[in-house]
């Protein structure tokens, strides 16, 4: 599998929006990528421009289950290993709670183990949610949260919680070396169009003239970062070798609001849909903004996109997706109802 110069590193979650452009990222720079997906929401399309890359392998696996022998062999040894497998949309990672608490408990703790054995490098894609419905503002590494631990979003936010609790405790007994990073809202081509979140769901609503739906009044606020910027700063912090830096905010600091983002995406697309108000999810976070200090003091990473070019190659890449076949086979209207609403 190693060519004895390049990387081999393995992606989890390879085939979902971020993991596919990490592969392509990493691919880029020379290494050997195997990608691991159980395809609950990863799709092989996204990855269908590699099949004939002799650099990357594809494992159809659950990280919940033990790793395939073959990535396992004595002989094999990675460099790196990122795990980013998990559903990470409230619609998605509620269809099946249990397994959205176990794939980041049980699959995180199998990948420090195997990170462990192999000595690869362990990279957690951990995420804004640890923080809850943030009582501090913006939300700073050393913020511990407001987590609701029995509340419908719990098996995304706790299981979270709990991976980053294992990572730094095998870091601590000196088992694996580790990163984790924590990712605010991102948004850009491969999201899928039955994503469920808020700048899929506007634009595909935009774009098919269907009714644009604002949950609450739409005065809750996100800050959104391209996935392009958010993928570098994954790229960094693995080559990160300076001290420990504990956990590391990755996002974009502009902050607005769910209305305001509809009305932008109505205006950038000349689309006749009207807005409509939906039920607040339950537990619906009011604010999110992060603070990247430390990810620009200790990485050099400041996110580079600004929001309207991203909508912009955003807005055209599912414009495409709907042209080239119809994959809109759900619309996200289709999803009203799979969140708990309050
Ligand atoms: N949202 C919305 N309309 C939608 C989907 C989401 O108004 O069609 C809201 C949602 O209630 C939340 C914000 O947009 O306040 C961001 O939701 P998303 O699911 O994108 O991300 P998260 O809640 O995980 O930050």
């Amino acid at each position: 599998m190693k060519n004895g110069k390049s990387k081999l590193v393995l992606v989890t979650g390879g085939a979902g929006f971020l993991g596919s452009h990490l592969c392509d990222a990493l691919l880029s720079e020379g290494a050997h990528v195997v990608a691991v997906d159980n395809f609950l929401t990863g799709r092989k399309q996204n990855l269908r421009h590699l099949e004939r890359e002799p650099r990357f392998d594809l494992i159809d696996s659950d990280i919940i289950r033990p790793l395939p022998a073959r990535l396992r062999s004595k002989r094999t040894k990675f460099d790196q290993i990122f795990n980013l497998a998990c559903a990470a949309s409230p619609p998605h990672y509620q269809a099946d709670p249990e397994h959205t608490m176990l794939t980041s408990v049980v699959g995180t703790h199998n990948l420090l183990t195997f990170a462990e054995a192999t000595g690869a490098r362990f990279f957690l894609a951990s995420t804004s949610e640890i923080y809850g419905d943030p009582e501090v503002h913006p939300q700073t590494e050393s913020y511990w949260g407001n987590v609701n631990p029995t509340g419908p979003r719990a098996c995304y936010d706790e299981g979270k919680r709990a991976a980053e609790t294992l990572t730094f405790d095998f870091e601590r007994s000196g088992r694996a070396e580790v990163r984790v990073a924590r990712i605010f809202n991102t948004y850009g081509p491969r999201m899928r169009a039955d994503d469920g979140r808020v700048v899929s769901n506007v634009i595909c609503q935009a774009l098919a003239g269907d009714d644009i739906t604002v949950y609450g009044d739409g005065s809750q606020t996100r800050s959104f970062c391209y996935v392009s910027d958010l993928i570098d700063g994954f790229m960094r912090l693995m080559a990160y070798d300076g001290v420990l830096p504990g956990p590391v905010n990755l996002g974009n600091p502009v902050e607005l609001t769910v209305g305001d983002l509809a009305n932008r995406v109505l205006s950038m697309t000349g689309s006749s849909s009207r807005i409509v108000r939906r039920p607040l999810p339950v537990d619906d976070p009011r604010r999110r903004r992060p603070d990247i200090t430390r990810a620009r003091q200790l990485l050099g990473w400041n996110p580079a996109t600004p929001l309207e070019s991203g909508l912009k190659a955003t807005i055209a890449w599912f414009s495409e997706e709907q042209k080239s076949e119809s994959k809109f086979t759900r619309t996200p209207a289709a999803l009203d109802g799979a969140i708990p609403l309050s």
